[in-house]
């Protein structure tokens, strides 16, 4: 019989380690599918300095690395495969990669983050890989004792202007405010004003990169004066924003109008059993920290969903004589009450009662609609037969029920 993992994560981010970590420590038996490295674009960087508890004491590769040593200690278990693909088949969902394999998984974690924005000007296609860049931590050590150009002003594209100090001659940093203006913070900005290697080319945009298979220089245009200006360069790396990996999901769950996942703060997107998690979701802050938070949350409400979906298969959907399925809260007296009362007058022979605490158990409550309390469902044969939803009494149930 084919496996079912209780759950699968796509992508090896801080994001996806973290919700394997909380998986399988869960005892949820869970696959990460990574496509590339493990560790993410967290892994591409040595300056992790932001990190709760690390300062100065870790980077990127080796912060991630601990990661996927902690979720293997517990039991994840990773594949090296890109998802193509993935079917709702209900509880179960299908996920299809391009090496042409197939997990079957009862939930699924998207944390496939984000990749880095293309500007589009003239020479930077062509000259990717040829001096054009996304990535210092990557390919810094290429330009050793050359003159390299920054594109972009935040965290980011300064901190990264700061780590290609160490290899090159000079970094440029061209940037699109007035004077003294960075996007990144202030510890950060400082740092790189201090920086004798580091020199800024302030109102102004990139508006080709130049080269005969090779960069060798760029121009830049100052946006208050128009004047277009040509700089001598080596290197061009380029950090202005990035775009979620979403392609695959397009038809599978709601994106926004940027492409971004919406979910809520449970990380549940709209699609039943499916979480998003870290930078390819809708949110304020794109961290380590963040990411690996939404990571321990999608976990856990994995896990909870999981619980809930089972219960209800064996308790209600595959029950072998009609089900009263009652919706209750606790801080609901009149709830409490009712029950009291059909505890003591369901014949448990003829029917069986499953009640369902609607605050710990939203989900179920919200797939039938269920907004009053308290309110109660009668199935049979796995289908929800007959609702009774205002003025719930016992005389009501009864009624009801001498149908069945
Ligand atoms: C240069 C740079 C420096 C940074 N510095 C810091 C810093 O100092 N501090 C900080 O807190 N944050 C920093 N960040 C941000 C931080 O790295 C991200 O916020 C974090 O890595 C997001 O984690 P994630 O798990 O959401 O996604 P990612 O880290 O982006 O991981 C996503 C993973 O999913 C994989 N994937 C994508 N699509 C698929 C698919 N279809 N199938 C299988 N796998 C797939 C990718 O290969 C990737 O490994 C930096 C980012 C960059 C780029």
């Amino acid at each position: 019989m084919e496996k079912v993992y209780d759950m699968t994560i796509i992508g090896a981010g801080p994001g996806g380690l973290a919700a394997g970590i909380y998986g399988s420590r869960s005892k949820l038996s869970t696959l990460v599918i990574e496509k590339g490295k493990v560790g993410g674009q967290a892994a591409t960087t040595e300056e992790m300095e932001n990190y709760p508890g690390f300062f100065g004491k870790t980077t990127g590769p080796e912060l991630t690395a601990k990661m996927e040593e902690h979720a293997k200690l517990f039991g994840t278990e990773f594949v090296k495969d890109q998802v193509e693909n993935i079917i709702d088949e209900g509880f179960a969902k299908r996920i299809k990669t391009k090496n042409g394999d197939e997990y079957l998984t009862k939930t699924i974690v998207i944390s496939t983050g984000a990749e880095p924005r293309v500007l589009g000007v003239k020479g930077e296609g062509a000259l990717r890989g040829k001096g054009v860049s996304y990535c210092a931590t990557c390919d810094a050590d290429f330009f050793e004792d050359l003159d390299v150009v920054v594109v972009g002003n935040g965290d980011s594209a300064i901190e990264e202007a700061l780590f290609l100090t160490k290899f090159a001659a000079k970094v440029t940093v061209i940037v699109i405010h007035d004077e003294g203006v960075l996007d990144a913070t202030p510890v950060i900005a400082e740092r790189a004003f201090k920086n004798p290697k580091i020199e800024f080319v302030w109102n102004s945009v990139l508006e080709e990169i130049k080269g005969d298979g090779i960069v060798e220089g760029v121009s830049v245009k100052n946006l208050k004066t128009k004047e277009i200006s040509e700089l001598e360069a080596n290197g061009v790396f380029i950090y202005v924003g990035t775009v979620p990996k979403t392609d695959f999901l397009k038809d599978v769950i709601k994106l926004d109008d940027r492409g971004y996942i919406i979910t809520n703060e449970m990380m549940e997107t709209s699609k039943d059993g499916i979480y998003a998690v870290g930078d390819v979701r809708q949110k304020f802050l794109r961290q380590v920290v963040t990411a690996a938070a939404d990571g321990a949350i999608a976990a856990t409400s994995a896990e909870k969903y999981i619980a809930e979906e089972e219960m209800f298969k064996e308790e209600v959907l595959e029950a072998d004589k009609p089900v009263v399925v009652y919706f209750w809260s606790p801080g609901n007296e009149e709830s409490l009450d009712l029950m009291a009362e059909l505890e003591k007058e369901i014949d448990t022979d003829k029917y069986k009662l499953v009640k369902i605490d609607t605050y710990r158990n939203m989900r179920i409550s919200r797939r039938y609609e269920i907004s009053e309390i308290p309110s109660l469902i009668i199935f049979k044969d796995g289908n929800p037969s007959l609702t009774l939803k205002d003025n719930v009494t016992k005389e009501k149930v009864s009624e009801s029920l001498s149908k069945f």
